[in-house]
């Protein structure tokens, strides 16, 4: 699905031209790790059509076509953007795919997959970001994509299995059951390693036989997958409210 834009060029599009073209050219600086020198042309005309503007803090908006992670409160982030087109490109997604994301944060990563596929269901731990991301959602007329807070190491069983599944925060290892909640032939990305310390994007595929095979695409710094934490309740509005 897509969303409106306005038929005068803004300036947004023009700063997210300008993002693209830094995307393009990190994907070609780093094709010697991933193995992909260009992206599929659907996941950069995804980032094209998400507004990131809309789903940064007021504070961050001047920067919100920078390729680069931003502080979205609560000690998390929204991702940088060529982190977002690698994970959502190497989960190679067809139309009618439904997704499942574990980290919702800004709901950024969950708007771009939502232009490729069918349905994302996206499961975030703090309940004040989750309730952020679906009002963004409804705002932006994004009807494609189902947020719950709870904690995604479970995943979401009720609408397994998947034919993707992307972790956003970094995890010591692959949580089991989202290995379960896998369809044969599908893909999870995940970044694996201890906060602090060396983390390798990793792409798990699972084959037809249930067979998972590992492959570490990337270095990559993410925030801690909070594993066993107890729900906080929503907060008021904090002062850097978005
Ligand atoms: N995909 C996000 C990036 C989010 S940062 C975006 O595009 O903006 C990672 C998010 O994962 C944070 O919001 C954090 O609260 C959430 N998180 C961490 N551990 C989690 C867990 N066990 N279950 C669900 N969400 C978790």
């Amino acid at each position: 699905m897509a969303i409106k834009t306005p038929s005068e060029p803004s300036s947004e599009e023009a700063r997210c031209a300008e993002m693209i073209a830094q995307i393009e050219a990190e994907a070609r600086s780093t094709a010697d790790y991933t193995g992909r020198s260009r992206f599929d042309s659907r996941v950069l005309a995804a980032i094209k059509r998400v507004p990131r503007h809309e789903f940064v803090p007021a504070s961050e908006k001047d920067m919100a076509y920078l390729n680069i992670a931003l502080p979205i409160g609560h000690g998390q982030t929204i991702s940088q953007p060529y982190i977002v087109a690698l994970m959502t490109d190497l989960l190679a997604l067809e139309p009618d795919a439904v997704v499942l994301e574990i980290g919702t944060g800004s709901g950024y990563q969950a708007a771009v997959l939502a232009q490729m596929v069918r349905q994302v269901y996206s499961v975030e731990i703090i309940p004040a970001i989750a309730a952020k991301a679906k009002a963004r959602f409804t705002r932006l007329g994004i009807t494609n994509i189902e947020v719950r807070v709870g904690d995604g190491y479970y995943g979401w069983p009720e609408h397994a299995p998947f034919d993707g599944i992307v972790v956003t925060a970094a995890a010591p290892q692959i949580p089991p059951l989202l290995v379960e909640q896998l369809k044969p032939g599908g893909r999870l990305v995940i970044p694996l390693g201890r906060p602090l310390d060396r983390q390798d994007l990793t792409v798990a595929e699972k084959s037809e036989d249930n067979q998972l095979s590992l492959r570490s695409v990337l270095p990559v710094a993410f925030v801690p997958f909070q594993q066993g934490r107890s729900i906080e309740p929503v907060e008021h509005e904090e002062e850097n409210s978005w």
